[in-house]
């Protein structure tokens, strides 16, 4: 397949190479100078589009892909396809499907799930909204990029998805983080708080698969610094949109809203900028009942 790949960052970076490895004629285009492995670059996102059977975005945010949709959707063929990778408010999807259909292409909204890891690796999740028919179309492009699909429902679904699983990652890491630094004032090893939550009513991907405790359960970025990984900033991105979603929905979320207002005071004003999101816990090791 013709591919325009636009926004090749951490994450468009590696899945336009992996798609370029698997023998579709990729032409990329970023603001940034960047060069990909395979990957031919255009002067511009409408450049890139132009007679491409798929397009595909990973960028920061729903603003910014309005703004790029806008211009690369009159550039597009009729009935090509096109696939935000990107994680925006549910809004910012609707608004672009329905610009897409109106030109007369295909729209999948397909957040993913996985990581930098995964992108290079060519094992993310890709969760979709869009038609049966637009979902058809960007799965075999899914099956290079990731090892699973899952199709949400319709446009939208897919942003739906993803800020409803990481609003319950944002709430149990930091349920995970208080419960160690109070097992730590209790005097509990920490390797036995994990040997016992880990296999008891408390388990949680956080505890089991990402624990936030150094040295303790598998390899995790606690084991490296707190260096992400998903960085802080991520998740209260990710915690942001939900709450949007939330209010726009008249959804009563007062979990995500105090893991948002958390990670925005941990961001902002307590050093977790750049640091990965499981360093919740050395947060609240430092701290007491009154801060
Ligand atoms: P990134 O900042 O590394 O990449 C974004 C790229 O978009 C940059 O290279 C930037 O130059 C480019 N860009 C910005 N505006 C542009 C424009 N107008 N035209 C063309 N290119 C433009 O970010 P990332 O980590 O690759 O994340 C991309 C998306 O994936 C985000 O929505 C993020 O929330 C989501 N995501 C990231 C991760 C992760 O672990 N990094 C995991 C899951 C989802």
């Amino acid at each position: 397949m013709k591919i325009g790949f636009i926004g090749l960052g951490n994450m468009g970076g590696p899945m336009a190479a992996n798609l370029a490895k698997a023998g579709h004629e990729v032409t990329g285009f970023d603001m940034a100078d960047v060069s990909i492995e395979g990957v031919q670059m255009a002067a511009s996102g409408p450049e890139a589009a132009a007679g491409a059977d798929a397009v595909i975005t990973m960028l920061p945010n729903g603003a910014i892909l309005r703004l790029v949709a806008a211009e690369v959707i009159p550039a597009m063929a009729k009935g090509a396809a096109l696939i935000d990778c990107s994680t925006v408010d549910v809004d910012s999807a609707r608004a672009v499907a329905e610009q897409a259909a109106d030109a007369g292409l295909m729209f999948v909204d397909a957040p993913v799930s996985g990581g930098i890891g995964g992108a290079a690796g060519g094992t993310l999740t890709f969760m979709a909204g869009g038609s049966a028919e637009a979902f058809a179309a960007a799965e075999p492009l899914f099956g290079i990029m990731g090892q699973k699909a899952v199709h949400c429902g319709e446009a939208g679904a897919g942003q739906a998805a993803k800020i409803c699983n990481n609003m319950i990652l944002g709430v149990t890491m930091i349920a995970t983080c208080e419960a160690f630094a109070l097992a730590d004032k209790l005097g509990l090893d920490r390797q036995k708080m994990f040997d016992v939550v880990s296999t008891s009513s408390g388990y949680s991907w956080s505890m089991n698969a990402y624990c936030p405790a150094p040295g303790v359960g598998p390899q995790s970025p606690a084991d490296n610094s707190y260096q992400p990984g998903f960085a802080a900033e991520l998740m209260l991105k990710d915690l942001g949109l939900s709450q949007q979603a939330a209010a726009s929905a008249d959804a009563d979320t007062p979990m995500g809203e105090l893991a948002m207002a958390l990670y925005k005071k941990f961001v902002e004003e307590e050093g977790g900028k750049g640091m990965d999101f499981s360093a919740m816990l050395p947060r609240f090791e430092k701290r007491g009942r009154e801060g």
